[in-house]
């Protein structure tokens, strides 16, 4: 039996992992983490009897325990807790479903534990691919990615070399303004921005999809997890969300993964690696598939993605900033507090006046986030006065 442990499993990719062990049956959740959803906290206590659960909220852990306190759980909170869900004696792989750069912390202690990292929270080696990577090395742990590009990536590498790997396709839908200008996307609201083609996922996921932001954090995610310079990825615009991603070898022979838009499929190949199970679900029809185009990313409306190349070509603290920028900017517009166009200017803005700082420590990643967010928190009060 498998042992694993969740952060962030009241979220999109939490309670599809929990799906997917309710439908093998053979994997036991030790440990749970959560924001504050302590309502959905206490179903999935009651249903895959974790021993641990965090709540981040204090309050709202103290009011979990008084739910659940008919049952053998230990409910922590803070980043105590999450540390405690991280390590947890027992468990083979944690499942990284938290949203943000919260989620490294956590990470860093798993991979010291000796754990396997399941991998979606991709702020992470966005802003400590270079601290994360080695260190994953040295303690001997995998680290398996979930994000439905990069398993495709992953997929795509198994059985070939890949130190023949000349180029990474990364896939994208474009989004729900694919084909717009800028101009056209001033006026655009939380709901018009929620609204995301193919795929069911968080709200800030959602949000970074439609600026094409989340492809920038792929990109930089990418080159991390392949071990390739940023220039060795390519975006490449393919609407129907059918093929997840390619890579080309050094002989031009082009692997890909297709399928239905699914995320149970990387989910489930990351906790069962190498191993490949049954999956229930759509499964593609060439029959019926009309199908499959491709378009070059348009990276003058969607700017932010050309800043992610140039944040992960710099490398050092500026890709911390765009991911940093980029959070606090989302927050800021699912608030209501900012324009829709204000999230990339904001964005390219903290970029700019940035010193960046070559291969930074954690305590400089994190000093460089809260700098950004504090210039931002700054920047928007003296605005309105
Ligand atoms: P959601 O917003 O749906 O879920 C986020 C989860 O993180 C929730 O369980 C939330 O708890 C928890 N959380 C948030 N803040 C904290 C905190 N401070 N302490 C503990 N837990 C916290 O996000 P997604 O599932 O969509 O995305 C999660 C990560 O996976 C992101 O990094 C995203 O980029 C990545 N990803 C997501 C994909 C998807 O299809 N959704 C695809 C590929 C990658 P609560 O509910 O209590 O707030």
């Amino acid at each position: 039996m498998k042992k694993i442990a969740i952060l962030g499993s009241t979220g999109s990719i939490g309670t599809q992992t929990l799906e997917v062990v309710r439908e093998n049956g053979n994997i036991q959740v030790l440990a749970l983490a959560a924001g504050s959803n302590i309502r959905c906290l206490e179903e999935q206590i009651r249903e895959f009897h974790p021993k641990l659960v965090a709540v981040w909220n204090s309050e709202k852990a103290e009011e979990l325990k008084t739910y659940v306190r008919d049952l053998d759980v230990k409910i922590v909170s803070g980043m105590e807790g999450l540390l405690e869900v991280a390590v947890i004696p027992g468990t083979e792989i944690l499942v990284t479903a938290i949203v943000g750069m919260i989620g490294i912390c956590p990470t860093i202690e798993a991979i010291k534990a000796g754990k396997d990292i399941a991998l979606a929270n991709k702020e992470t080696l966005v802003t400590a691919g270079h601290i994360i990577m080695p260190l994953a090395k040295e303690c001997g742990v995998q680290i398996l990615p979930v994000d439905s590009e990069h398993s495709a990536i992953f997929q795509s590498l198994q059985g070939g070399q890949q130190k023949s790997l000349h180029k990474i396709l990364l896939t994208a839908s474009g989004g729900p303004f694919r084909g717009k200008k800028r101009e056209e996307l001033k006026h655009i609201q939380v709901e018009d921005a929620l609204k995301h083609p193919n795929w069911e996922m968080g709200r800030k996921i959602t949000i970074d999809s439609s600026t094409m932001v989340n492809k920038g954090l792929e990109v930089i995610e990418a080159k991390w997890l392949f071990d390739v310079s940023i220039d060795q990825v390519e975006v490449v615009i393919q609407p129907q969300s059918i093929i997840h991603s390619m890579v080309e070898y050094e002989d031009g022979a082009i692997i890909a993964e297709l399928g239905t838009p699914d995320m149970k499929l990387p989910i489930q190949y990351a906790l069962y690696y190498p191993e490949r199970r049954y999956l229930p679900g759509e499964r593609l029809d060439f029959g019926k598939l009309s199908q499959i185009t491709f378009e070059k990313p348009d990276l003058e409306t969607f700017y932010g993605l050309k800043l992610a190349f140039e944040a992960g070509r710099a490398g050092g603290t500026l890709p911390t900033v765009f991911n940093a920028a980029n959070e606090k900017a989302v927050a800021l517009f699912l608030d209501r507090k900012i324009h829709y166009l204000q999230i990339p200017e904001l964005i390219q803005e903290c970029m700019e006046r940035h010193q960046n700082i070559e291969n930074p420590t954690l305590e400089q990643i994190l000093g460089t986030e809260q700098e950004v967010y504090s210039y931002i928190d700054e920047k928007l009060s003296r605005e309105r006065g």
